[in-house]
C-alpha cells in the first residue's frame, strides 16, 4: 500500500509571524483530531524553512519543504537560494517545476532535470509538479505535454534516484481557479503517469510512487478526488491558508488510509 500524503504549498503568503501562528494552528488541530500515519509536508517560503523545521520537531508525521531550489551548488546569483541552504535548515524537501515557476520565470523541463538533480545531491526529497495548460487540454495535447515533462524532466534518472520523487499532476486550469479536475479527469491522467512510470522504471516503482493532486482541492472535493485508485494525496495552495481547512483536507486523506 502506497502512503499518503498531504503537501502544502503556502506559496509566497505569510510574513513571518503569520507563518508562526498558522502553523502552530496546523500543529494543534493535527494533534488533537488526526489519527493515522500519512505525511503531511508543508512548504512555507524560505525564511520560514529553519523555525517550521523546530515546530515540527516532535510531529513525526510533519515533515518540511522549499519550494524551489536553485540549480547550481553555489555562487554568485544574487537574491537565489541553494538545495543545500534548504537542506541545512533542516527541511528534506523541495516542491520543483511548479507550474508559477514554469510561466513566470520561464523554467523548462531541462531547468528543471537540473534542479532535481542538485536537489538530490544534497539529499533533499523532491515533489515534482507537472500539468497542462487551459489550451493544451483543449487542443487535446494533455497526454503528449505529460509525457514530455516527464521525458524531459525526470526520466533521466536512475531508478534509485528515482525513489526519491513524488508527482504531483497540477493540470494548470485548475490552480487557484477554484476549478478542479473532475475525479475522473485527474484518476485518467494519473493512471497514465503510473503507466509511463511503469514502462520507464517498471511496476513496483510504478506501484510505489507517490502521485499527487493538486488544483483548486478543498474539504469538500477532497474525498471524491482522493478515493480515486491512483491519486495518493494531494498538493494544496489557497486551502492550506486556513488550517482548519487543510486539517479537514489531512482528514479526508486519512481516512482514506483507514479504509484501503
Ligand atoms: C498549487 O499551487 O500547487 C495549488 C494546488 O494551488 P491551489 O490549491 O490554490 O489551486
Amino acid at each position: 500500500m502506497r502512503k499518503k500524503v498531504i503537501a502544502a504549498n503556502w506559496k509566497m503568503n505569510e510574513d513571518y509571524p503569520e507563518g508562526l501562528a498558522l502553523f502552530t494552528d496546523v500543529i494543534k488541530l493535527i494533534r488533537d483530531e488526526v489519527t493515522g500515519s500519512q505525511e503531511v509536508i508543508v512548504c512555507p517560503p524560505f525564511i520560514h524553512l529553519h523555525a517550521l523545521v523546530q515546530l515540527a520537531k516532535n510531529h513525526p508525521q510533519l515533515s518540511i519543504g522549499a519550494q524551489d531550489a536553485h540549480q547550481s551548488q553555489s555562487g554568485a546569483f544574487t537574491g537565489e537560494v541553494s538545495a543545500k541552504m534548504v537542506r541545512s535548515t533542516g527541511a528534506e524537501y523541495v516542491i520543483l517545476g511548479h507550474s508559477e515557476r514554469r510561466h513566470y520565470f520561464n523554467e523548462t523541463n531541462e531547468l528543471v532535470a537540473k534542479k532535481i538533480d542538485t536537489a538530490l545531491l544534497n539529499n533533499l526529497k523532491i515533489i515534482c509538479c507537472i500539468g497542462e495548460t487551459k489550451k493544451e487540454r483543449e487542443a487535446g495535447q494533455q497526454f503528449n505535454v505529460l509525457e514530455r515533462q516527464l521525458t524531459e524532466g525526470l526520466f533521466h534518472l536512475d531508478e534509485t534516484q528515482f525513489a526519491h520523487l513524488t508527482i504531483a499532476y497540477e493540470p494548470i486550469w485548475a490552480i487557484g481557479t477554484g476549478v478542479t479536475a473532475t475525479a475522473a479527469q485527474a484518476q485518467e491522467i494519473h493512471r497514465f503517469i503510473r503507466k509511463k512510470l511503469s514502462a520507464r522504471y517498471g511496476d513496483e516503482t510504478a506501484d510505489h510512487t507517490v502521485i499527487l493532486y493538486g488544483g483548486s482541492c478543498n474539504p469538500k472535493n477532497a474525498a471524491e478526488l482522493f478515493s480515486q485508485k491512483d491519486i495518493d494525496g494531494g498538493l494544496i495552495g489557497g486551502a492550506s491558508l486556513k488550517a482548519r481547512d487543510f486539517v479537514d483536507i489531512i482528514k479526508v486523506c486519512n481516512f482514506k488510509g483507514v479504509l484501503l
